[in-house]
């Protein structure tokens, strides 16, 4: 007997859900809805940024072969969940349709938070997440004016990029001490900035935004930030981080996350049976991952069980990363910021070659916690696989060899 799938959001982790179970049911057992708020089908969203590169919106299309013409699969684009009917098993649509469901799967994202501060509703002031959100920061950028990004995490030094890619002058705000703090430490940090720096990004960091501030064509114009600071600014781009989008579970009385995001096991079930969560919405034993690669993985666990293959349960993701951003190399692994205790960290910098590397080792001297490398990150592979495990080499030996390659 044929059974209704019903998937909320077509992002990159509802895209995987449904290809794998596209590609997995072989007896034709699913017929699939997917409600997408977006106007377009689910696009590679890691790789965003290449938009303003020249790339389309078609070239960054994830590939759905035959799914428009597929009978079991109905995509509704411009489309939104507004409501979750456990006990009718239905959901209702921005459309007024309402939907019957066998299987609930909901894969609604982040969306980009945006501190409550006076101004932020100007015309000016963008977030950074969207197709859309590129296209309305595109069509106001002025080259030669000043832009401000709010965040000095990756998505922010990704916007301070695109200011820079549509000819603005960026200037990146951190309420940290350093750049990217949840994957480097303040050395690495200080590198970071020194050389995005260079390359005419201005940097502002421990401070957050008072305001932003109108011209007199009622369009921001400028940020005042907590310290007085006044910078100006044409575009304000938003990039302080993202909040799993959850508004569906309280009308639907599903438990949520502490710090938000629906509520899951490790296998990313519900406490009803029938309904899902992957992806950045879901909080997995209590926590969100909010990275491309664990909810792409929740997404096949979750394709499986729809499917009756085995399947494990998630096992979870730490927040290493090798990165380039805005041309400049940083890494971060596993005990960044050496929070073990007992760590010892040993840190190696090279001002010259602009290059900062520092291992983080258990108590013992010897076994690897975490690293982190910025400005030439040729050692990571070797570094990342030596983690939890006992160093091959002296630490300072190891450091001269990744700040070598
Ligand atoms: C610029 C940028 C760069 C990034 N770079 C990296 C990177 O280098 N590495 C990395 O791992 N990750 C990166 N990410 C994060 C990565 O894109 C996300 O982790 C990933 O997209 C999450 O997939 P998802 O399906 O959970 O959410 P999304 O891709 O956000 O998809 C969710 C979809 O659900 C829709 N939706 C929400 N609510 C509803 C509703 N009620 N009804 C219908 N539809 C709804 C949304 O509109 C959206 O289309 C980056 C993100 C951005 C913005």
């Amino acid at each position: 007997m044929t059974r209704s799938l019903v998937v909320v959001g077509h992002g990159m982790a509802g895209h995987r859900l449904v290809e794998e179970v596209r590609a997995g049911d072989r007896t034709g057992r699913w017929r699939i809805t997917v409600v997408a708020e977006e106007p377009r089908p689910a696009y590679d969203r890691v790789a965003l940024s290449s938009y303003l590169e020249g790339r389309t919106a078609a070239e960054l299309a994830l590939a759905t072969p035959g799914l428009a013409d597929d009978p079991r699969t109905d995509l509704r684009l411009d489309t939104r969940v507004t409501a979750v009917d456990r006990a009718a098993r239905t959901v209702t649509c921005s459309d007024g349709t309402v939907l019957r469901y066998d299987a609930l799967v909901l894969a609604t994202g982040s969306s980009p938070f945006v501190p409550p501060v006076p101004g932020r509703e100007l015309a000016g002031c963008f977030t950074y997440r969207t197709i859309d959100d590129l296209d309305a920061l595109r069509a106001a950028a002025r080259p030669g004016e000043a832009g401000v990004v709010i965040g000095g995490g990756l998505l922010g030094l990704e916007a301070a990029r695109a200011l820079l890619l549509l000819g603005m002058r960026p200037h990146v705000v951190e309420l940290a001490p350093h750049l990217m703090p949840l994957q480097l430490d303040e050395g690495g940090g200080r590198v970071l900035a020194r050389l995005v720096g260079g390359l005419g990004v201005g940097v502002h960091c421990g401070r957050g935004v008072a305001s932003v501030d109108a011209g007199h064509d009622g369009r921001a114009a400028g940020v005042t930030l907590s310290d007085g600071t006044v910078l100006p600014a044409r575009a304000v781009v938003f990039s302080a981080g993202v909040r799993p989008r959850d508004e569906l579970a309280g009308p639907a009385g599903l438990a949520r996350g502490k710090r938000g995001g629906f509520h899951v096991d490790e296998h990313c079930r519900t406490a009803d049976a029938r309904v899902w969560a992957v992806g950045e919405c879901a909080a997995v034993l209590g926590r969100c991952h909010g990275l491309a690669a664990p909810g792409l993985r929740m997404a096949e666990g979750v394709a499986r069980q729809l499917l009756d293959a085995p399947h494990e349960a998630f096992p979870g993701a730490d927040l290493s990363a090798k990165l380039k951003l805005l041309g400049v190399d940083v890494a971060g692994f596993g005990d960044v910021h050496a929070r073990t205790e007992g760590a010892l960290e040993f840190v190696r910098e090279d001002e010259t070659a602009g290059s900062y590397a520092k291992l983080v080792l258990a108590a013992d001297g010897r076994t690897l916690l975490g690293g982190v490398l910025a400005g030439d990150t040729r050692g990571y592979a070797m570094l990342r696989s030596l983690l939890g495990r006992p160093l091959t080499a002296a630490p300072e030996r190891l450091l001269a060899g990744a700040v070598a390659g």
